[in-house]
């Protein structure tokens, strides 16, 4: 078994949605990003990458180059898994944290576990999606931006 740990962080700017777990969700804000600022993806990649042992997002898909601009993060995630899947790595559970004033997850928590379970090929009871506030504390908590943690567990086949 491997573990490994994600962490991404993105700033609200202008915009009427943003996109979590693959899922558009509405908001007063969208985020500054290259990507489409996926944070639950950005940090479910550095998760896995981690567990593999194949650095961080930034080295496979860099924020500077053009193809990835406005890129959906799903993409991401595929790529990623492929790279797993060809160590014959496979995903045994990932529980993933947003960390945001704004907006409210509860109401797309099912839809995102459901979008994160397809797209790692593993069935929804593998994955996890929590979310809470910073009680105002802080940059998040001064509803700036938003930020997400995961965490997961390969095993080896
Ligand atoms: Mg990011």
């Amino acid at each position: 078994m491997r573990i490994g740990f994600g962490v991404d962080v993105h700033a609200f700017g202008p915009g009427e949605f943003i996109m979590l777990g693959g899922v558009r969700i509405p908001h007063s804000r969208g985020v500054v990003a290259h990507s489409d600022g996926d944070v639950m993806l950005h940090a479910l990649c550095d998760a896995l990458l981690g567990a593999a042992g194949l650095g961080d997002i930034g080295q496979h898909f860099s924020d500077t180059d053009p193809q990835w601009q406005g890129a959906d993060s799903r993409r991401f995630v595929v790529s990623v898994l492929a790279l797993l899947h060809a160590r014959r790595l496979a995903v045994a559970n990932v529980d993933l944290t947003v960390l945001a004033q704004a907006p409210k997850i509860a109401p797309y928590r099912e839809a995102i576990r459901g979008q994160i379970a397809q797209l790692l090929e593993v069935g929804a009871q593998r994955v996890n999606i929590k979310a809470t506030t910073t009680e105002g504390l802080g940059f998040l908590g001064r509803a700036e931006g938003i930020a997400a943690q995961a965490v997961v567990l390969l095993s080896e086949e």
